[in-house]
């Protein structure tokens, strides 16, 4: 894939969707915490500052995003923590609480006329004579001329092709009990978010009541919210030693949506329109793809830069069994 393809299939969507999430929460009142605190994207080795400048570089000079590098020094005005080698500072991003933020979306989509039935699967889709579709559930079967998957790392039978070209990775996340705000401060001076330069990353920040958020992919193999509970509060302790001894109150998990080329995808397979594929980072990501989407779906072209091929893997149908084997070859890396 060209580079600057490449670029605008990682970046644009991530600057728009920034905007498109921001611009919506203003204009229908969505009471969801956000706030602008803007993130740091920290280098866990020495020769991960380098890219990360680049990055920086490509975001000022390429997409017109605020974006610097921090040293070493810099950084200690940003984090607690002594583990990490630098850090790509962005200023404008912002975060909030997913959970409100979906209240939110289902609200305006209620008042736009949506009809909304959760605990209902489909379970098959039929190409229906003429034209359009039949979405079988177990409530009733929908007739409809348009179907769009939105099943991210939840997709099944439903389209295998798809289900194919679609990791399912486990993320998991504790929130602690509050922390003292100058506990907080020591963690986190500025309350900005964080994430790391791993493969098996770290990323975390304070909700707006002070707990520390702490998440990550603990395994690519199956693994429980207790492992993952005990095996992240350790990661917290060894990036931020001053946390010990705080209790962790709440731990939770859920499928992440990979695809083999880390992109995100929107096209079409059998006639069935998808989005989908956001490699972790779709809480703003689904709701671009999602606009972008009702409109391709409505007439309206699709760029070009989204026009490309979705990878997959030989041999891969339902279960991905390579992950056992790629989740320890990338855990050798972090290690190295
Ligand atoms: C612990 C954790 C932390 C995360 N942290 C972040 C973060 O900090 N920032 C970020 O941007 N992203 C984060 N993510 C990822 C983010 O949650 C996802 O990218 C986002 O939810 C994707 O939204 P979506 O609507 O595309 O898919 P999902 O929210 O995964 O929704 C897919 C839906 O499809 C439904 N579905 C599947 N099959 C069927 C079927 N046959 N019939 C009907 N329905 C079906 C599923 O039930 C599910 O509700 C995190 C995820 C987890 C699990």
């Amino acid at each position: 894939m060209a580079w600057s393809t490449r670029a605008s299939r990682s970046h644009r969507p991530r600057c728009s969707s920034a905007t498109l999430v921001e611009e919506t929460i203003t204009a229908n009142h969505i009471d969801c915490e956000y706030a602008r605190t803007g993130h740091l994207y920290l280098a866990y080795k020495p020769g991960h500052v380098e890219p990360l400048e680049t990055e920086a570089r490509l975001l000022r000079e390429e997409f017109g995003v605020s974006a610097r590098l921090l040293n070493r020094d810099a950084l200690a005005s940003e984090i607690g923590s002594p583990i990490y080698h630098g850090a790509l500072l962005v200023e404008r991003s912002g975060g909030l609480h997913p959970a409100k933020y979906v209240a939110g979306l289902v609200r305006l989509a209620r008042d736009r006329g949506a009809h909304l039935h959760d605990h209902t699967p489909a379970t098959a889709i039929e190409s229906r004579p003429g034209g359009g579709f039949i979405v079988v559930t177990p409530g009733g079967r929908i007739d409809t001329r348009d179907v769009l998957l939105a099943t991210n790392g939840y997709s099944d039978r439903l389209l295998p092709p798809l289900r194919r070209r679609v990791i399912p990775i486990g993320s998991y996340i504790i929130a602690t009990e509050p922390l003292a705000p100058d506990r907080a401060r020591s963690a986190i001076p500025k309350r900005r978010m964080l994430f790391d330069s791993k493969n098996f990353l770290y990323y975390w920040r304070l909700s707006t009541d002070n707990r520390m958020l702490f998440g990550g992919r603990a395994s690519f193999a199956p693994t429980t919210i207790a492992k993952a509970r005990d095996w992240l509060y350790a990661a917290m302790i060894r990036v931020h030693p001053q946390l010990a001894g705080i209790a962790v109150e709440h731990a939770w998990g859920g499928n992440v949506g990979f695809t083999f080329d880390r992109l995100p995808h929107i096209g079409r397979m059998n006639g069935i329109a998808y989005a989908l594929g956001y490699c972790g980072t779709g809480v703003a990501m689904s709701g671009y793809f999602g606009q972008l989407a009702a409109d391709w779906v409505a007439g309206a072209e699709l760029p070009d830069c989204w026009r490309g091929g979705f990878p997959g893997m030989p041999f891969y149908r339902e279960k991905p069994w390579f992950l056992p084997v790629v989740g320890r070859y990338y855990a050798a890396l972090d290690r190295l």
